[in-house]
Parts: C-alpha cells; sequence; structure tokens
C-alpha cells in the first residue's frame, strides 16, 4: 500500500449494502483510513471499523438531499490529501460503476494527489444475486448490460443505443431507474423487446430489508408502484428473472427482514449481531451497558494475591474472567497463581473464556444460573471461596454458598455502568428510542437484568418496550424484565447466545403472525 505520509485517496467500493461484502483489501484500508469519507449507500455498519480517532465525514448522494456537491466533495478529497492525510472514499458498490469514482479520480490525478481504485461488488449484480437471479445463466443469457436509468429515455439525443440494448443484450440492469421505469419498459417493448419478458426489481439489495417485486415488461412498472417500491433498487430484465423462482435464498433466512435490537455492551454486541446477520436479521446495536474498571481495585487485588489461599474460584461471566486474568497479569502474576484453587463457570461463555486463558473450568452447572452453581459444586462446608465479579451481582449466589458453610469473598472485577453514546455507532436512545414508537423494531433482546434495566432507564421508561416481541436469555433476566413492567415473549431454553437465537428462530414468525 501507499505510504501515507503524502497524502493520498482509497477509492473504495463499500459493496452493495451486506457489510460483510466488502473487500479484504477494501477493509484494510478502511482500517487504516484517517479520515473516512462517505455516501448515503455505503453501509454505515463499515464505519465501526475505522479507527476510532478517524475523521467520518458523511457526504450525502441521497437522491434529492445531497448534504455536499460533487465539486465540494472532489474539494474536500483533495484538500485532506494535500493536508497529508490518508483519506478513505468508502462509495456504495463499486466505485467506477455509476459511482461518480472516475470524476473523482480524474480531480484527484489532476491535482497531483495519489490515489488507488479499490474495486467492489456491484450492487447491479449482488441485489439480482440475493434476490436468486444469476445475471448469466448458459441457454438463457450469455450477455448483460447495466445501464443508468437516470436518463429519461424519450429525450432525443439519448446516449444510450436502446434498439441494440432491446434487441441485443440478454440481461439488462437498470441502475438508478426506479422513477424512469415506465418509460425504459415502453422504450425497450417499442424496440421489440417481447411484453412477456421476465422482469424484477429489487430494492435495497443485500440488506435486510431487501424487497422484491417480480413480474414482466409489460407490468413491471404498474407492479412496482402498487407495492409502494421506491429507491434505491435494481432492475433486472430477462429469462434469468425466472430463476429466482428455483434459486431464492436471502429472503427464505429464518429470520429475513426481522429487525433486533441489541442490547449488549459494545464488545459483546458483536457475537449477537452476526448470529443475527447470517440469519437475515437486522440487528440495531443500542448497548444499554457499558464495563469499567472497578472504582478501587485493592479488594480484588488483595484477592488476586491470596488466589493460593482459596479452595473454588467461581466466575459467573466472562467479563469477570477477562477483568480478573487481566488484572492478575498487571500486577505481574500469571495463570500458575490459579494452580491450586479450582474453578467454576456458570455456562459455556464462562468457560470459553477461562480456556482462552489456557485455564479449564472444573465444574460448569447443566442449568447456567448462580443458584446451579452453589447446588452443584460439592460440600463446601470449611471451605473459602472467592467470587470475582461485577459490582451489580446477584446476592443468591454468595448467600447459598455462605448457607452451605463456606467463607464467600465477593470482590468488584469490572462495573456494570448505564451506557453512554458510542463514536462510530449512528445510533442515540433517542433514534431507537423513534424507531419503537413508530414500530420498526420487531424484537428486542435481553442477555442479562442489567441490560433490562439499563435500557428501561435510556429509554425513560417501559411503555415504548411495549410494541416489540420481548427475548431474554434466561429466566433471571425474564424475571427482572417482569419486574420493570414487560411482557415477555420468549425465554431461551439453554441460557447462552445460541439458545437466545435458537428461541428466536421458533418463536418470533409464530408470535409476529398473533394479533396484540
Ligand atoms: N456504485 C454503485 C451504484 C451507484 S448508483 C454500485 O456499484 O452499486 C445508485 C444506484 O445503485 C441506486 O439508484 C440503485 O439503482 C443501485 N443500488 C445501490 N445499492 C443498491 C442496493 N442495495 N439495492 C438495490 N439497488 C442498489
Amino acid at each position: 500500500m501507499m505510504t501515507k505520509d503524502k497524502g493520498c485517496v482509497f477509492l473504495i467500493g463499500a459493496g452493495p449494502g451486506d457489510p460483510g461484502l466488502i473487500t479484504v483489501k477494501g477493509l484494510e484500508a478502511l482500517q487504516q483510513a484517517e479520515v473516512v469519507v462517505y455516501d448515503y449507500l455505503a453501509n454505515a455498519e463499515l464505519l465501526k471499523e475505522a479507527r476510532p480517532e478517524a475523521e467520518l465525514i458523511y457526504v450525502g448522494k441521497q437522491a434529492g438531499q445531497h448534504t455536499l456537491s460533487q465539486d465540494e466533495i472532489n474539494r474536500l478529497l483533495v484538500e485532506k490529501a494535500q493536508a497529508g492525510k490518508m483519506v478513505a472514499r468508502l462509495k456504495g458498490g463499486d466505485p467506477f460503476v455509476f459511482g461518480r469514482g472516475g470524476e473523482e479520480a480524474m480531480v484527484l490525478a489532476a491535482a497531483g494527489v495519489p490515489f488507488e481504485v479499490i474495486p467492489g461488488v456491484t450492487s447491479a449484480v449482488a441485489a439480482p444475486a440475493y434476490a436468486g437471479i444469476p445475471v448469466t445463466q448458459r441457454g438463457l443469457a450469455s450477455s448483460f448490460a447495466v445501464i443508468t436509468g437516470h436518463e429519461d429515455p424519450t429525450k432525443a439525443e439519448s446516449a444510450i443505443d436502446w434498439e441494440y440494448l432491446a434487441r441485443g443484450v440478454d440481461t439488462l440492469i437498470f441502475l438508478m431507474g426506479v422513477g424512469n421505469l415506465p418509460k425504459i419498459v415502453a422504450q425497450l417493448m417499442e424496440y421489440g423487446r417481447p411484453p412477456e419478458t421476465p422482469a424484477a426489481l429489487v430494492r435495497w439489495g443485500t440488506t435486510p430489508r431487501q424487497e422484491t417485486v417480480v413480474g414482466t415488461l409489460a407490468d413491471i412498472a404498474e407492479k412496482a408502484k402498487a407495492a409502494g417500491l421506491r429507491p434505491p433498487a435494481v432492475a433486472v430484465i430477462g429469462q434469468v428473472v425466472n430463476l429466482r423462482e428455483y434459486l431464492r435464498w436471502y429472503d427464505r433466512k429464518p429470520l429475513f427482514g426481522k429487525r433486533v435490537l441489541v442490547t449488549r455492551s459494545r464488545e459483546q454486541a458483536s457475537v449477537l449481531s452476526r448470529r443475527l446477520r447470517e440469519l437475515g436479521a437486522e440487528p440495531v446495536e443500542l448497548p444499554a451497558i457499558a464495563l469499567e474498571p472497578p472504582e478501587d481495585y485493592s479488594p480484588l487485588d488483595a484477592a488476586i494475591r491470596n488466589t493460593h489461599q482459596y479452595n473454588w474460584i467461581i466466575f459467573t461471566s466472562a467479563n469477570g474472567v477477562r477483568a480478573f486474568m487481566e488484572r492478575l497479569w498487571t500486577l505481574g502474576w500469571d495463570a500458575r497463581s490459579l494452580s491450586r484453587a479450582k474453578l467454576a463457570a456458570i455456562g459455556p461463555a464462562t468457560a470459553t473464556a477461562l480456556e482462552q486463558y489456557h485455564l479449564r473450568a472444573d465444574y460448569v452447572p447443566d442449568q447456567y444460573v448462580a443458584e446451579a452453581v452453589a447446588a452443584g459444586i460439592g460440600d463446601v462446608r470449611g471451605q473459602r471461596i472467592l467470587l470475582p465479579r461485577t459490582d451489580i451481582a446477584r446476592p443468591a449466589l454468595a448467600i447459598a454458598l455462605r448457607e452451605a458453610g463456606a467463607a464467600v469473598d465477593e470482590v468488584t472485577a469490572y462495573c456494570t455502568v448505564l451506557a453512554g453514546t458510542v463514536q462510530g455507532s449512528a445510533l442515540t436512545s433517542e433514534d431507537v428510542r423513534q424507531m419503537l414508537a413508530e414500530n420498526q423494531i420487531d424484537v428486542v433482546t435481553f442477555t442479562s437484568s442489567s441490560t433490562v434495566r439499563n435500557l428501561v432507564a435510556l429509554l425513560g421508561d417501559a411503555e415504548p418496550l411495549r410494541g416489540p416481541l420481548i427475548a431474554c436469555i434466561g429466566p433471571i433476566t425474564a424475571g427482572t424484565a417482569r419486574e420493570m413492567g414487560l411482557r415477555v415473549d420468549m425465554v431461551a431454553e439453554e441460557y447462552t447466545i445460541d439458545g437466545l437465537i435458537e428461541v428466536l428462530i421458533r418463536e418470533v414468525d409464530v408470535l409476529g403472525e398473533e394479533p396484540s
């Protein structure tokens, strides 16, 4: 890659919408950039990949509401590069397919600014692909063309050879063609394309908002209008459209199109969000909790110095494991300090966190709640037990262990606090409140009691949570939700993220159908 001391611009294709469709090279450039200049069609999800200190500049370009003019964008790119910055110019789809990337490159070249182009997956091919339509297919289509639909086909000096397109190219793909669709199809039929030619429109392709309307050249414009289909959409015309009947895949995913609120901390949200996205859902992240170091380290430090005196160390969260182990390391110790104590983990995620430090849990209960640990750990009479945990942990486990005759030390390894707004995430609690009010969120997920309490605190009250389905990771979280006045629709059977996903797959459609 170019050295950044001189300033340079990477024209990067962000892909068509699914954040996974950016190229490896594009992602690397984005991760290194000092300035990120992005459009309406580049998925904002990708901005999380930018460095925390990177300057993020939105330049809009949603039809009709240009935030910056093209000239202003060009000038911005040149200015930032000449100020010595490494600039990532993130554009929807491919930068050189109707993205005005060519124009931006011309300006950079003229100004002597070094630039590189990182091609992207264009919506012209990807939106049909996610609708189950291959743009070529042996025996059906040997050629395809990507055409602007922006130009009024009836104007006299059209730059498009309509006669050739109508007769000479098998698959026709129009971008920016929603507004002109009636004129486009009329023009093609006039030049000899049969009216019964299959046609489809794919809106917001490759995203959980994807919508597809299928028809023929004769009726697609009418059908699109009836469906209220607005930009951005790709129009595909040709025999290949018939393949959708067999190849439809993305919009058949179990959670396709569902908007799911993820309330875990920023660090933990990604695992759940990724699973949701794989299932076709759109995760909306509003971290309700944030994890912070304890205000006073001395109890934790004392416990760490005395680990050899404990018979058991019981971890009740993966965060607890990490906080404990990182502190232990910072104080100059290592895993050998834990050679005497037995280790218990409340569930598989906590056990996995231990494994990451090459530590094996001696005990994991069958039911992943604190009470089950106390019941299953064996006779603890006269034993010393350490519980490194969050400041707001439930007292149940310590009480049960003490009742069983153990001497228990509870120490705060980390604090769970109300989350503020997170850099790079476009959403504030006000946005989410708005989305809830407009019924734009289908499901709200809670993965701990603190996510319930803090989300309600962030929203002001529980009222906005009456609309969506509520899914909880386990009975304790569900209990807290009910206490807060929420109706709980789903509780995972296995109290893990996988368990939560499982109950969503099974229940969301069923419950979503019922009149509320
Ligand atoms: N450079 C982009 C195209 C920019 S022109 C690319 O290669 O994809 C903008 C047009 O692209 C929109 O009007 C629409 O026709 C199309 N488009 C972009 N993203 C889309 C998406 N996710 N689904 C459907 N059409 C999309």
